[in-house]
């Protein structure tokens, strides 16, 4: 009764249902890095290398080793499976288009030879398929669909103790050392992850200890401080660890609710966010390419290289904007009001379509996400479910100012304009010249000028959208 168990986006021993499932069974754990046109970018490499060197050695500590093969999952599965004489393999399931199908694949391959792939909830608080309208569809709107998760959730089972030993299944083939994947960054390319380390800290004891330490400090105050960019543990900063599962939705709803306090409700919505992502992802596979509203297939979009470059190097002369942009450069993350505010700017005031935002963000975050990303970019451009309506835009100078009122967030991740009175740091390009000077700012010189006018490129964009609205 060999068990195979086969790691991919729950990367944690702790409430690892497909783990549990197997206990007291003789085991190999194994990870499969795959390529594919949603294999992960730049920045949630780097993340999954130091991942799998946790779990790697958290395995290994326990008495089974965790196997490394890159390749086609399809054939080395049922291979492995038949080598060590494996008839079950166990792993969580998986909400994206192509991991369905090759999970379809492997099931098929495996039956043949009398064995199955068992597959668990593991990465989500719900089943996609299976939670449904009172007319038994898909949700399309989050405020319904929160409500009966609320409900489902009210008797959710407490998370799963780690086992404290393995039993290592014999006849385990050599697999590949990690570094062997080739994840890290690589000279000539620059070492861009340079500062990561100093954000973030992968695996599961990372995950764990960044839970705890937001818990104590920031869930209580969360609904005052989780639109406030600067504000230390304004969010939990858990959607790397959850992206690759060395955390599980149901150990943070756990935690959470075991330590209350009044940021608890809108904390738990944030969670559910994630819920309904993977919900309409699973229901709409071609969410990632296409708009979930077929009019916006006609949208006018332009495209203009220098506009885009300007926008992911944080050069836009909008300071919220390029703060953004660069703390997603250097730390492989952005907070989430800062998020709609560049997408909005990159599709509304730049006109770009939201599909080259997507992929910048996809090469870029730590927490790089299939269906958070499409679905959020969605949202955003007004095409997804329950988006914000296209027409309304958000005015980069007020939400820096609503949101980031003293500048603190900007001063950080733009510091050539540091030295800017409250005032102007938000409007660089309306000081005057005497309070430019004074800061040591000389615009297109020191920080751009803007890139767009903002009431121009706005109607620019209501036009274009009047457009798609007059064909519908
Ligand atoms: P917290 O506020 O602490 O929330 C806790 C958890 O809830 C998060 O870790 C996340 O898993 C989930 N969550 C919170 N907000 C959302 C949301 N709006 N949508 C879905 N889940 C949410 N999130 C990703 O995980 N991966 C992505 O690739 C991604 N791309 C995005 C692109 C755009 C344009 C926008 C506007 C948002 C995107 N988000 C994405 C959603 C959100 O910005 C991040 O999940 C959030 O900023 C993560 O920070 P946190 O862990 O501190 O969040």
């Amino acid at each position: 009764d060999v068990a195979l168990l086969w790691f991919r986006q729950d990367l944690r021993l702790a409430d690892n249902p497909a783990l549990s499932a197997i206990a007291g069974r003789p085991v190999l754990p194994v990870y499969v890095l795959e390529d594919g046109t949603h294999a992960p970018g730049g920045a949630a490499r780097w993340w999954l290398h130091h991942s799998l060197v946790a779990l790697s050695a958290d395995l290994a500590a326990r008495g089974a080793p965790l196997l490394i093969l890159h390749g086609d999952p399809r054939r080395l599965i049922p291979d492995l499976a038949a080598r060590i004489g494996a008839g079950e393999v166990h792993a969580g399931r998986q909400t994206e288009p192509e991991a369905r199908q090759r999970d379809a694949a492997v099931h098929a391959a495996l039956q043949e030879a009398g064995g199955r792939l068992v597959l668990h909830r593991s990465a989500l608080l719900h089943e996609p398929h299976l939670v449904r309208t009172a007319t038994g569809k898909p949700f399309s709107v989050f405020t319904p669909f929160a409500r009966a998760l609320f409900a489902a959730l009210e008797d959710l089972p407490p998370p799963l103790p780690a086992p404290d030993r393995l039993i290592a299944a014999p006849g385990a083939p050599a697999g590949l050392e990690i570094a062997a994947l080739r994840l890290l960054p690589r000279p000539p390319e620059p070492d861009w992850a340079v500062e990561f380390p100093t954000h973030w800290t992968p695996g599961e004891a990372g995950a764990a200890a960044r839970l705890t330490a937001f818990l104590a400090e920031g869930l209580n105050a969360y609904a005052e401080r989780r639109d406030r960019p600067a504000a230390p543990w304004g969010t939990s900063g858990l959607s790397p660890h959850l992206h690759l599962g060395e955390i599980s939705p149901r150990q943070v709803w756990h935690a959470a609710q075991a330590q209350g306090g009044r940021g608890l409700e809108v904390f738990l919505k944030e969670v559910l966010w994630r819920e309904f992502s993977h919900h309409l992802l699973w229901h709409h596979p071609t969410l990632p390419d296409q708009p979930l509203r077929p009019e916006f297939n006609a949208f006018p979009w332009t495209t203009d290289a220098a506009m885009l470059r300007a926008w992911q190097r944080g050069r836009t002369g909008y300071p919220i904007v390029d703060a953004g942009m660069r703390q997603l450069w250097r730390s492989g993350w952005m907070h989430n009001r800062v998020r709609m505010i560049v997408a909005s700017f990159l599709v509304k005031h730049l006109l770009q379509p939201w599909q080259s935002g997507e992929a910048w963000f996809w090469d870029t975050l730590v927490d790089a996400d299939l269906a958070n990303n499409a679905a959020s970019w969605q949202w955003v451009a007004g095409c997804g479910a329950d988006a914000a309506p296209f027409f309304r835009v958000f005015n980069p100078v007020l939400q820096g100012e609503k949101f980031d009122p003293d500048g603190a967030y900007v001063r950080r991740w733009c510091p050539e304009l540091a030295r800017l009175p409250d005032r102007f740091v938000h409007r660089p390009h309306e000081a005057p010249a005497a309070v430019l000077g004074g800061a040591g700012v000389t615009l297109g010189r020191d920080y751009p000028a803007p890139i767009v006018d903002l009431a121009a490129g706005r109607a620019r964009a209501l036009a274009a959208f009047a457009a798609i609205k007059g064909g519908a």
